[in-house]
């Protein structure tokens, strides 16, 4: 009924691209947090490895576990990993991406424990974003902090807060100044000094000469960098299809869906499609803001949105029950689906529920 289908041929050719962006000795950490934003994540990192990225990333330490149980063994690194998840963390031998001074002596005191050494750990530092990551200005403590033995400092990055915006950008601009300065003191105290990294998949695009050693890349590995340019340069990889579930002619005047929320000016034929809100349609896809391609048409989404159902209008449109319907797919991509209902590409991936189907197409 509802597919997801995922192309990782387009996967490939993203790849392709994004390392044409970035030098051949920068690192290129594949970020699969979200079940792949809300794809299919073991597939895709599969995938992600067997194209050559240096390391993975993930959003919490279960993502991470489940990786591990599926053979991984490239590093995985965890960007918010939680106090309560540490011990499962270096189970799996993953890699903690350490934010606040809590965490850190959290850690500390774990491997301590475990007698552990030169575990590899990575350094967040807040730089404008105002997310997570330790103050800009706490370099020291930091530096004195990971000349422990029991850590081993693989990488130091921070975050843009507004990579995808038109150039130049006061907070990116600014941020870059002070990331510029916490890689400055780094290298200065350490012998071997750790590699640093900045770019997500809109900044690869934006800032490149700021790659530094590393590029962290999501969204780009989907098809979207937030900007309708550099979209051009990708493919999208997923495409959302569903069926007609039944159509109906209403007369003018009757009205659609829940609270009356959209009502006929004429008489229309209206096709009911079996996707609601817990597939991640939400309440502000309807009421003709989104639409559906039906043949190669467009369909309006009208009156409210439902828990498993939604209705278009095919007044227009010579269609049957049964027939194809999609909301993301070869004519439209999920960034442009996304725009009409207020939402981003992140979102509407990220959200689809665990009722699609996901075929994977190799
Ligand atoms: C999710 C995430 C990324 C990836 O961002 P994209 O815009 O999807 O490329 C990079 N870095 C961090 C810290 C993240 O949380």
């Amino acid at each position: 009924m509802n597919t997801l289908h995922l192309y990782l041929q387009n996967l490939d050719h993203n790849y392709r691209q994004i390392r044409k962006k970035i030098q051949p000795n920068t690192l290129c950490i594949g970020v699969v947090k979200a079940n792949a934003y809300g794809t299919e994540f073991i597939h895709f990192a599969k995938r992600l490895v067997e194209l050559g990225v240096d390391t993975l990333a993930v959003a919490y330490t279960e993502e991470g576990v489940q990786l591990r149980k599926e053979g991984i063994k490239i590093p995985i690194m965890v960007f918010y990993p939680q106090k309560n998840s540490l011990e499962a963390l270096i189970e799996s031998n993953l890699e903690p991406c350490l934010y606040s001074k809590h965490l850190l002596l959290s850690f500390e005191i774990l491997l301590n424990e475990k007698k552990i050494e030169n575990y590899p750990i990575h350094i967040k530092y807040n730089t404008g974003l105002n997310r997570v990551g330790f103050p800009f200005d706490e370099v020291n403590w930091i530096l004195d902090k990971i000349s422990l033995p029991c850590f081993n400092l693989k990488t130091v990055y921070s975050h843009l807060a507004a990579s995808e915006e038109k150039r130049p950008s006061l907070l990116c601009d600014k941020q870059i100044q002070r990331f510029k300065k916490i890689k400055e003191q780094h290298s200065k105290k350490n012998e071997a000094p750790p590699k640093f990294h900045l770019l997500n998949s809109s900044g690869i695009f934006n800032y490149p000469e700021f790659q530094f050693d590393a590029v962290r890349c999501g969204i780009a590995f989907h098809g979207f960098a937030n900007h309708p340019d550099w979209d051009k340069l990708l493919k999208p990889v997923a495409q959302l299809e569903t069926i007609i579930t039944q159509i109906h002619d209403v007369m003018k005047g009757e009205s659609v869906g829940y609270d009356h929320g959209w009502k006929a000016p004429k008489q229309v034929r209206i096709a009911s499609l079996p996707l609601g809100h817990a597939d991640g349609i939400g309440r502000h896809f309807g009421n003709q803001s989104s639409s559906v391609i039906i043949h190669g048409q467009e369909a309006p989404i009208v009156g409210n949105v439902c828990m498993d159902m939604l209705m278009v209008d095919v007044s227009e449109i010579s269609c049957e029950e049964g027939d194809k319907v999609n909301l993301f797919g070869p004519l439209r991509s999920a960034s442009e689906f996304a725009v009409n209902g207020g939402s981003i590409s992140y979102e509407v991936l990220a959200g689809l529920g665990s009722r699609i189907k996901r075929v994977i197409h190799f």
